[in-house]
């Protein structure tokens, strides 16, 4: 494993800080764009492996370009993970908010996805996970652009699985439930919203950032290479539980009571 660098976005903080951790421990050399660089900073200085920071907006084509030539080598995994979200009703959110999910999620996973699969295919290898989320795969409501968003990052998936192939990339996303971490703390900071939340996951539990860890870390590893183009759910169930609950007639489903 060593001298494999990961590139993670918006590693600064939450599940990025996380992903970091656990990738550096996994023995990956760690290199991570955030917009705060010195936050970025704080998070590496705590692992013990080969480190590499730079501020760097994931929409800003011109950023990451510099950023990418910054680099002590061309990144042999790439982790889509910088992402935003602003809530609204789609009748009131903002077209400045809608967009900005928009911008960030899929555009800026966009930019700096092709960019590094550039500097990969003249090396003829590499693999990409972009942080997706169940919202994109059921509409949240009130979550202004966010779903359409994330919906829009598992198709990207697709897409540069199937263009990148052909060099020897693969490309894949991880799509969390619901996380107790980053930005999703101040939901969780509700204890009658967590117990209610918890109860409505098949395993009776809220995910952590070292969920979201371990799918990826999977996925960006050898035992992985025949895979790619996937989304991996990591939501306890949730997802899979839409026909859960639903009554039938006892003498329809068997029940004898
Ligand atoms: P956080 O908000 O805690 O962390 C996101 C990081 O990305 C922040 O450091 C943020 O910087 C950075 N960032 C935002 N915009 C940009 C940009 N334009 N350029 C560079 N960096 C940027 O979120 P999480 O850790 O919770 O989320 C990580 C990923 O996981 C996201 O893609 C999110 O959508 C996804 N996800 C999260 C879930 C959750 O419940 N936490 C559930 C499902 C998916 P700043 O703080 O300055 O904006």
């Amino acid at each position: 494993m060593s001298g494999r660098w990961l590139l993670l976005t918006g590693g600064g903080r939450g599940i990025g800080a996380v992903i970091a951790r656990r990738a550096a421990e996994a023995g990956w050399s760690i290199a991570l764009w955030d917009l705060d660089a010195d936050r970025a900073r704080a998070v590496v200085e705590s692992l013990h492996a080969p480190t590499h920071v730079s501020q760097v907006d994931v929409t800003d084509e011109e950023s990451v370009l510099a950023a990418l030539k910054e680099l002590p080598t061309t990144p042999h995994a790439l982790v889509n993970n910088a992402g935003a979200v602003r809530f609204g009703r789609l009748l009131d959110v903002s077209v400045q908010d809608f967009e900005h999910a928009i911008r960030t999620n899929l555009i800026g996973s966009f930019i700096v996805g092709r960019t590094v699969a550039r500097a990969m295919q003249r090396r003829g290898s590499g693999t990409i996970v972009n942080i997706a989320s169940i919202n994109g795969v059921a509409a949240a409501p009130r979550s202004g652009g966010y779903s359409s968003s994330k919906a829009g990052l598992i198709m990207l998936t697709q897409q540069m699985a199937l263009e990148f192939a052909p060099f020897g990339l693969r490309v894949n996303a991880v799509a969390p439930g619901l996380i107790a971490a980053g930005m999703s703390e101040q939901i969780y900071a509700d204890e009658e919203v967590r117990q209610l939340r918890s109860a409505l996951v098949p395993l009776k539990r809220l995910g952590t950032a070292d969920d979201v860890a371990d799918a990826l870390l999977f996925l960006i590893s050898d035992a992985a290479s025949y895979i790619t183009g996937q989304t991996i759910v990591v939501d306890g169930g949730i997802t899979a539980a839409i026909l859960d609950g639903l009554p039938r007639p006892p003498e329809v489903d068997g029940r004898r009571e």
